[in-house]
Protein backbone atom coordinates (compact mmCIF):
# COMPACT_ATOMS: atom_id res chain seq x y z
CA UNK A 1 0.00 0.00 0.00
CA UNK A 2 0.75 3.62 -0.22
CA UNK A 3 1.64 5.56 3.13
CA UNK A 4 3.31 8.95 4.07
CA UNK A 5 6.58 8.47 6.01
CA UNK A 6 9.03 10.61 7.79
CA UNK A 7 12.22 8.69 6.75
CA UNK A 8 14.69 11.09 7.38
CA UNK A 9 15.69 13.45 9.90
CA UNK A 10 15.36 16.80 8.63
CA UNK A 11 13.90 15.69 5.41
CA UNK A 12 10.53 16.25 3.80
CA UNK A 13 8.52 13.56 4.73
CA UNK A 14 7.53 10.96 1.12
CA UNK A 15 4.67 8.45 -0.09
CA UNK A 16 6.45 5.39 -0.65
CA UNK A 17 5.04 1.35 -0.79
CA UNK A 18 5.36 -0.04 2.30
CA UNK A 19 3.36 -3.89 3.07
CA UNK A 20 0.03 -3.47 4.15
CA UNK A 21 -0.97 -4.85 7.74
CA UNK A 22 -2.65 -7.44 8.50
CA UNK A 23 -4.37 -7.63 11.58
CA UNK A 24 -3.50 -9.40 14.81
CA UNK A 25 -5.50 -10.83 17.65
CA UNK A 26 -7.59 -7.66 18.82
CA UNK A 27 -6.50 -5.45 16.51
CA UNK A 28 -8.73 -3.60 13.79
CA UNK A 29 -7.77 -2.92 10.00
CA UNK A 30 -9.25 0.35 8.63
CA UNK A 31 -9.03 1.31 5.02
CA UNK A 32 -8.57 5.01 5.59
CA UNK A 33 -11.32 7.51 4.65
CA UNK A 34 -9.30 10.57 5.87
CA UNK A 35 -6.23 11.83 7.68
CA UNK A 36 -5.75 15.03 9.11
CA UNK A 37 -3.08 17.06 8.75
CA UNK A 38 -2.00 18.75 12.49
CA UNK A 39 0.85 21.30 13.20
CA UNK A 40 2.19 18.57 15.36
CA UNK A 41 3.86 16.36 12.77
CA UNK A 42 6.04 19.80 12.17
CA UNK A 43 6.74 20.11 15.33
CA UNK A 44 8.58 16.40 15.41
CA UNK A 45 9.79 16.64 11.76
CA UNK A 46 11.52 19.64 13.19
CA UNK A 47 13.62 17.90 15.81
CA UNK A 48 17.03 17.36 16.09
CA UNK A 49 18.31 13.55 16.06
CA UNK A 50 19.01 13.73 19.75
CA UNK A 51 15.29 14.80 20.57
CA UNK A 52 13.68 12.76 17.81
CA UNK A 53 12.06 10.04 20.07
CA UNK A 54 9.25 8.78 17.45
CA UNK A 55 10.90 6.41 15.26
CA UNK A 56 11.89 6.05 12.02
CA UNK A 57 10.67 5.39 9.57
CA UNK A 58 7.22 6.68 11.12
CA UNK A 59 4.09 6.79 8.72
CA UNK A 60 2.54 10.01 9.95
CA UNK A 61 -1.27 11.02 10.60
CA UNK A 62 -2.35 11.04 14.24
CA UNK A 63 -5.54 12.20 13.05
CA UNK A 64 -7.72 9.07 11.41
CA UNK A 65 -11.25 7.88 9.90
CA UNK A 66 -11.56 4.47 8.09
CA UNK A 67 -13.82 2.36 6.89
CA UNK A 68 -13.33 -1.52 8.99
CA UNK A 69 -11.96 -3.41 6.62
CA UNK A 70 -10.93 -6.73 8.40
CA UNK A 71 -10.98 -7.68 12.16
CA UNK A 72 -8.22 -9.28 14.37
CA UNK A 73 -9.42 -12.58 16.09
CA UNK A 74 -11.83 -12.08 19.07
CA UNK A 75 -12.40 -8.12 18.03
CA UNK A 76 -16.36 -8.01 18.78
CA UNK A 77 -18.71 -4.73 18.41
CA UNK A 78 -17.55 -3.70 15.38
CA UNK A 79 -18.24 -5.00 11.93
CA UNK A 80 -16.64 -5.27 8.21
CA UNK A 81 -17.38 -2.12 6.69
CA UNK A 82 -18.48 0.19 9.79
CA UNK A 83 -17.37 3.81 9.18
CA UNK A 84 -15.29 4.89 12.32
CA UNK A 85 -13.01 7.97 13.49
CA UNK A 86 -10.38 6.99 15.74
CA UNK A 87 -9.34 8.16 18.94
CA UNK A 88 -5.82 8.79 19.17
CA UNK A 89 -3.69 8.85 22.59
CA UNK A 90 -4.18 5.09 23.03
CA UNK A 91 -3.52 4.35 26.49
CA UNK A 92 -3.13 0.82 28.32
CA UNK A 93 -6.87 1.06 28.99
CA UNK A 94 -6.52 -0.38 32.98
CA UNK A 95 -4.91 2.23 35.03
CA UNK A 96 -6.59 4.91 36.60
CA UNK A 97 -6.56 7.81 33.56
CA UNK A 98 -7.58 5.27 31.00
CA UNK A 99 -10.57 3.96 33.87
CA UNK A 100 -11.74 7.16 33.39
CA UNK A 101 -11.54 6.88 29.56
CA UNK A 102 -8.32 9.30 29.99
CA UNK A 103 -6.00 7.39 28.09
CA UNK A 104 -4.34 10.45 26.67
CA UNK A 105 -2.56 10.48 30.38
CA UNK A 106 -2.20 7.03 30.80
CA UNK A 107 0.35 5.68 33.50
CA UNK A 108 1.28 2.96 31.67
CA UNK A 109 1.71 3.98 27.77
CA UNK A 110 5.91 5.11 28.14
CA UNK A 111 6.53 2.32 30.12
CA UNK A 112 4.69 -0.34 27.82
CA UNK A 113 5.46 1.47 24.67
CA UNK A 114 2.12 2.17 23.69
CA UNK A 115 2.38 4.87 21.35
CA UNK A 116 -0.19 6.82 19.07
CA UNK A 117 -0.51 6.12 15.27
CA UNK A 118 1.75 8.62 13.65
CA UNK A 119 3.64 9.65 16.82
CA UNK A 120 5.18 6.72 16.98
CA UNK A 121 2.96 3.66 15.72
CA UNK A 122 2.26 3.57 12.39
CA UNK A 123 -0.39 6.67 11.40
CA UNK A 124 -3.45 7.33 9.00
CA UNK A 125 -1.66 8.64 5.93
CA UNK A 126 -1.74 5.65 4.23
CA UNK A 127 -4.32 3.29 2.43
CA UNK A 128 -4.70 1.45 5.74
CA UNK A 129 -4.94 1.73 9.24
CA UNK A 130 -4.19 -0.68 11.78
CA UNK A 131 -5.99 0.37 15.21
CA UNK A 132 -4.51 -1.70 18.35
CA UNK A 133 -8.21 -2.28 19.90
CA UNK A 134 -11.86 -2.27 18.65
CA UNK A 135 -12.36 0.84 22.07
CA UNK A 136 -10.37 3.05 20.08
CA UNK A 137 -12.98 3.30 17.26
CA UNK A 138 -16.06 5.66 17.41
CA UNK A 139 -18.71 5.29 15.30
CA UNK A 140 -19.37 8.41 12.79
CA UNK A 141 -22.45 7.07 11.72
CA UNK A 142 -23.26 8.85 7.94
CA UNK A 143 -21.19 11.83 8.84
CA UNK A 144 -18.58 12.67 6.25
CA UNK A 145 -15.38 11.03 7.43
CA UNK A 146 -13.12 14.42 5.41
CA UNK A 147 -15.02 16.96 6.99
CA UNK A 148 -15.05 14.66 10.52
CA UNK A 149 -11.65 13.41 10.73
CA UNK A 150 -10.06 16.96 12.27
CA UNK A 151 -12.45 15.98 15.17
CA UNK A 152 -10.14 13.57 16.79
CA UNK A 153 -7.66 16.07 17.00
CA UNK A 154 -8.42 19.75 16.02
CA UNK A 155 -11.55 19.29 17.98
CA UNK A 156 -10.52 16.97 20.72
CA UNK A 157 -8.06 18.90 21.87
CA UNK A 158 -9.46 22.34 22.20
CA UNK A 159 -12.60 20.71 23.66
CA UNK A 160 -10.35 19.29 26.72
CA UNK A 161 -8.74 22.61 27.17
CA UNK A 162 -12.06 24.42 27.17
CA UNK A 163 -13.74 22.23 29.22
CA UNK A 164 -11.38 22.20 32.27
CA UNK A 165 -11.99 25.98 32.44
CA UNK A 166 -16.09 26.16 31.96
CA UNK A 167 -16.84 26.73 35.66
CA UNK A 168 -15.31 30.40 34.77
CA UNK A 169 -17.00 30.79 31.31
CA UNK A 170 -20.27 32.38 33.01
CA UNK A 171 -22.29 35.26 31.28
CA UNK A 172 -20.10 37.92 31.24
CA UNK A 173 -16.57 36.21 30.68
CA UNK A 174 -14.02 36.80 28.27
CA UNK A 175 -11.69 34.81 26.48
CA UNK A 176 -9.10 35.32 23.91
CA UNK A 177 -7.67 32.48 21.30
CA UNK A 178 -4.63 33.02 20.10
CA UNK A 179 -3.95 31.41 17.01
CA UNK A 180 -6.46 30.60 14.63
CA UNK A 181 -5.55 27.86 12.61
CA UNK A 182 -6.70 23.97 12.75
CA UNK A 183 -7.18 24.05 16.28
CA UNK A 184 -8.07 27.52 16.66
CA UNK A 185 -10.86 27.94 14.49
CA UNK A 186 -12.67 24.52 15.80
CA UNK A 187 -12.02 26.20 19.69
CA UNK A 188 -13.76 29.52 18.64
CA UNK A 189 -16.83 27.57 17.53
CA UNK A 190 -16.61 25.02 20.84
CA UNK A 191 -16.79 28.23 23.10
CA UNK A 192 -19.26 29.69 21.20
CA UNK A 193 -21.76 26.25 21.31
CA UNK A 194 -20.98 25.16 24.82
CA UNK A 195 -20.05 28.94 26.55
CA UNK A 196 -21.75 32.31 26.81
CA UNK A 197 -18.48 33.90 26.70
CA UNK A 198 -16.99 36.94 24.66
CA UNK A 199 -14.98 35.22 21.94
CA UNK A 200 -11.50 37.27 21.04
CA UNK A 201 -9.39 36.04 18.62
CA UNK A 202 -5.61 36.77 17.98
CA UNK A 203 -3.49 36.00 14.58
CA UNK A 204 -0.44 37.01 13.11
CA UNK A 205 -2.41 36.01 9.76
CA UNK A 206 -5.11 38.50 8.17
CA UNK A 207 -6.81 35.84 6.32
CA UNK A 208 -7.21 33.84 9.98
CA UNK A 209 -8.46 36.53 11.89
CA UNK A 210 -10.85 36.85 9.30
CA UNK A 211 -11.78 32.90 9.42
CA UNK A 212 -12.01 33.39 13.49
CA UNK A 213 -14.65 36.38 12.62
CA UNK A 214 -16.60 33.59 10.05
CA UNK A 215 -16.78 31.09 12.42
CA UNK A 216 -18.68 33.19 15.27
CA UNK A 217 -15.50 35.03 17.34
CA UNK A 218 -16.76 38.32 18.46
CA UNK A 219 -13.74 40.23 17.56
CA UNK A 220 -10.72 39.73 15.97
CA UNK A 221 -6.92 41.16 15.78
CA UNK A 222 -4.01 41.10 13.92
CA UNK A 223 -1.09 40.39 16.42
CA UNK A 224 3.03 40.74 16.03
CA UNK A 225 3.34 44.49 14.46
CA UNK A 226 5.75 46.38 16.85
CA UNK A 227 5.65 46.92 19.87
CA UNK A 228 3.20 49.92 19.79
CA UNK A 229 0.42 47.86 17.80
CA UNK A 230 0.70 45.39 20.10
CA UNK A 231 0.19 47.50 23.13
CA UNK A 232 -3.08 49.29 21.42
CA UNK A 233 -4.70 45.83 20.62
CA UNK A 234 -3.85 45.09 24.71
CA UNK A 235 -5.64 48.09 25.24
CA UNK A 236 -8.53 47.35 23.09
CA UNK A 237 -8.64 43.61 24.32
CA UNK A 238 -8.94 45.43 28.13
CA UNK A 239 -11.04 47.66 26.81
CA UNK A 240 -13.43 44.85 25.84
CA UNK A 241 -13.07 43.08 29.29
CA UNK A 242 -14.12 46.18 31.13
CA UNK A 243 -10.91 46.60 32.76
CA UNK A 244 -10.44 43.19 33.56
CA UNK A 245 -8.59 41.04 31.29
CA UNK A 246 -9.48 37.68 29.93
CA UNK A 247 -11.14 35.28 32.01
CA UNK A 248 -9.31 32.73 29.94
CA UNK A 249 -6.83 33.13 27.40
CA UNK A 250 -6.01 29.49 25.13
CA UNK A 251 -2.77 29.86 23.41
CA UNK A 252 -2.60 27.22 20.16
CA UNK A 253 0.70 28.74 19.72
CA UNK A 254 3.11 28.65 23.28
CA UNK A 255 5.76 30.33 21.99
CA UNK A 256 7.50 32.77 24.58
CA UNK A 257 5.48 35.79 22.63
CA UNK A 258 1.95 34.66 23.03
CA UNK A 259 2.17 33.21 26.77
CA UNK A 260 3.63 36.72 27.46
CA UNK A 261 0.89 38.10 26.18
CA UNK A 262 -1.46 35.51 28.05
CA UNK A 263 -0.19 36.75 31.17
CA UNK A 264 -0.64 39.96 30.72
CA UNK A 265 -4.07 39.72 29.30
CA UNK A 266 -5.31 37.22 31.62
CA UNK A 267 -7.69 38.51 34.68
CA UNK A 268 -7.50 38.05 38.53
CA UNK A 269 -8.62 34.45 38.99
CA UNK A 270 -8.24 33.57 35.15
CA UNK A 271 -7.08 31.00 33.48
CA UNK A 272 -4.09 30.24 30.81
CA UNK A 273 -4.13 27.05 28.76
CA UNK A 274 -0.93 26.58 26.69
CA UNK A 275 -2.20 24.10 23.64
CA UNK A 276 0.67 24.75 21.20
CA UNK A 277 3.63 22.73 21.34
CA UNK A 278 6.49 25.87 22.00
CA UNK A 279 9.00 26.54 24.03
CA UNK A 280 6.77 29.44 25.90
CA UNK A 281 6.39 29.36 29.53
CA UNK A 282 4.34 30.89 31.69
CA UNK A 283 6.10 32.10 34.96
CA UNK A 284 3.03 32.29 37.71
CA UNK A 285 3.93 33.95 40.77
CA UNK A 286 2.83 36.75 43.24
CA UNK A 287 5.02 39.26 41.79
CA UNK A 288 4.38 38.13 38.04
CA UNK A 289 0.84 37.33 37.37
CA UNK A 290 -2.92 38.33 38.40
CA UNK A 291 -3.89 36.88 41.74
CA UNK A 292 -5.04 33.32 41.40
CA UNK A 293 -4.71 33.31 38.31
CA UNK A 294 -3.15 29.91 36.57
CA UNK A 295 -1.62 28.06 33.78
CA UNK A 296 -1.58 24.96 32.33
CA UNK A 297 -0.90 22.65 29.16
CA UNK A 298 -2.98 20.54 28.51
CA UNK A 299 -2.44 17.02 26.27
CA UNK A 300 -5.42 15.94 23.78
CA UNK A 301 -8.20 14.77 25.11
CA UNK A 302 -10.46 12.19 26.55
CA UNK A 303 -12.98 9.21 24.99
CA UNK A 304 -15.81 10.85 26.35
CA UNK A 305 -15.12 14.05 25.01
CA UNK A 306 -14.82 12.76 21.48
CA UNK A 307 -17.92 11.27 21.59
CA UNK A 308 -19.21 14.87 22.96
CA UNK A 309 -17.16 16.75 20.30
CA UNK A 310 -18.84 14.46 17.34
CA UNK A 311 -22.15 15.11 18.86
CA UNK A 312 -21.70 18.87 18.66
CA UNK A 313 -20.28 18.09 14.93
CA UNK A 314 -23.26 15.95 14.40
CA UNK A 315 -25.81 19.05 15.60
CA UNK A 316 -24.16 21.24 13.15
CA UNK A 317 -22.68 23.34 16.29
CA UNK A 318 -18.92 23.01 14.89
CA UNK A 319 -18.35 22.85 11.24
CA UNK A 320 -14.19 22.07 10.30
CA UNK A 321 -12.95 24.07 7.58
CA UNK A 322 -10.92 21.42 5.26
CA UNK A 323 -8.84 21.62 2.33
CA UNK A 324 -8.65 18.30 0.45
CA UNK A 325 -5.31 16.63 -0.61
CA UNK A 326 -4.87 13.36 -2.33
CA UNK A 327 -1.78 11.02 -0.52
CA UNK A 328 0.42 11.51 -3.43
CA UNK A 329 -0.60 15.35 -2.54
CA UNK A 330 0.22 15.24 1.00
CA UNK A 331 4.07 16.86 1.00
CA UNK A 332 2.67 20.03 -0.11
CA UNK A 333 -0.12 19.90 2.58
CA UNK A 334 2.39 20.16 5.35
CA UNK A 335 4.56 22.64 2.81
CA UNK A 336 1.39 24.99 2.29
CA UNK A 337 0.96 24.46 6.26
CA UNK A 338 4.50 25.28 7.23
CA UNK A 339 3.82 28.28 4.96
CA UNK A 340 0.61 29.50 6.90
CA UNK A 341 -1.58 29.33 3.89
CA UNK A 342 -3.64 26.40 4.95
CA UNK A 343 -7.41 27.25 5.70
CA UNK A 344 -8.93 25.47 8.47
CA UNK A 345 -7.51 21.99 8.45
CA UNK A 346 -5.25 20.24 5.56
CA UNK A 347 -6.96 16.40 5.14
CA UNK A 348 -5.39 13.98 3.40
CA UNK A 349 -7.66 11.30 1.11
CA UNK A 350 -5.79 7.65 0.66
CA UNK A 351 -8.78 7.24 -2.25
CA UNK A 352 -8.80 9.87 -4.12
CA UNK A 353 -5.97 9.29 -6.39
CA UNK A 354 -5.28 5.07 -6.60
CA UNK A 355 -6.63 2.30 -6.72
CA UNK A 356 -5.96 0.27 -3.52
CA UNK A 357 -5.50 -3.49 -3.07
CA UNK A 358 -7.75 -6.23 -1.38
CA UNK A 359 -6.06 -5.98 2.22
CA UNK A 360 -8.10 -10.10 2.81
P1 LIG B 1 -1.86 25.65 12.55
O1 LIG B 1 -0.57 25.86 11.86
O2 LIG B 1 -3.01 25.13 11.79
O3 LIG B 1 -2.33 27.00 13.27
C1 LIG B 1 -1.47 27.85 13.96
C2 LIG B 1 -2.04 29.27 13.85
O4 LIG B 1 -1.30 30.15 14.70
C3 LIG B 1 -1.93 29.86 12.44
O5 LIG B 1 -3.17 30.42 12.06
C4 LIG B 1 -0.86 30.93 12.58
O6 LIG B 1 -1.04 32.02 11.69
C5 LIG B 1 -1.03 31.34 14.02
N1 LIG B 1 0.16 31.96 14.63
C6 LIG B 1 1.46 31.61 14.45
N2 LIG B 1 2.25 32.41 15.21
C7 LIG B 1 1.43 33.26 15.88
C8 LIG B 1 1.65 34.29 16.83
N3 LIG B 1 2.88 34.61 17.22
N4 LIG B 1 0.58 34.95 17.32
C9 LIG B 1 -0.68 34.63 16.93
N5 LIG B 1 -0.94 33.64 16.03
C10 LIG B 1 0.11 32.98 15.52
O7 LIG B 1 -1.54 24.68 13.79
P2 LIG B 1 -2.51 23.63 14.54
O8 LIG B 1 -2.44 22.31 13.86
O9 LIG B 1 -3.81 24.27 14.80
O10 LIG B 1 -1.73 23.45 15.93
C11 LIG B 1 -1.62 24.55 16.81
C12 LIG B 1 -0.61 24.20 17.91
O11 LIG B 1 -1.19 23.23 18.78
C13 LIG B 1 0.68 23.58 17.40
O12 LIG B 1 1.75 24.05 18.21
C14 LIG B 1 0.47 22.11 17.62
O13 LIG B 1 1.70 21.41 17.74
C15 LIG B 1 -0.28 22.16 18.93
N6 LIG B 1 -1.05 20.98 19.27
C16 LIG B 1 -1.08 20.64 20.59
C17 LIG B 1 -1.85 19.58 21.01
C18 LIG B 1 -1.91 19.25 22.47
O14 LIG B 1 -2.37 18.16 22.80
N7 LIG B 1 -1.50 20.12 23.35
C19 LIG B 1 -2.58 18.83 20.08
C20 LIG B 1 -2.56 19.21 18.73
C21 LIG B 1 -1.79 20.29 18.35
ZN1 LIG C 1 -2.19 16.97 16.51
Amino acid sequence: MRALQYRTIGSAPEVVDVPTPVPGPGEVLLRVTAAGVCHSDEFIMGLPEDQYVYGLPLTLGHEGAGTVAALGEGVKGVSVGESVLVYGPWGCGRCYPCSRGEENYCENAASEGIRPPGLGAPGAMAEYLLVDDARHLVPLGDLDPVASVPLTDAGLTPYHAIKKSQPLLVPGSVVIVIGVGGLGHVAVQILRAITPSLVIALDTAEDKVELARSVGAHFGFITGGGDDAMSTVEEEIRALSGGRGATAVFDFVGIQATTDLAARLVAVGGEIAIVGVGPGTVNVGFFSTPWESSARAPYWGSRPELMEVLELARSGRITVEVERFSLEEAPRAYERLQAGTIRGRAVIVPADHQDSEDPS
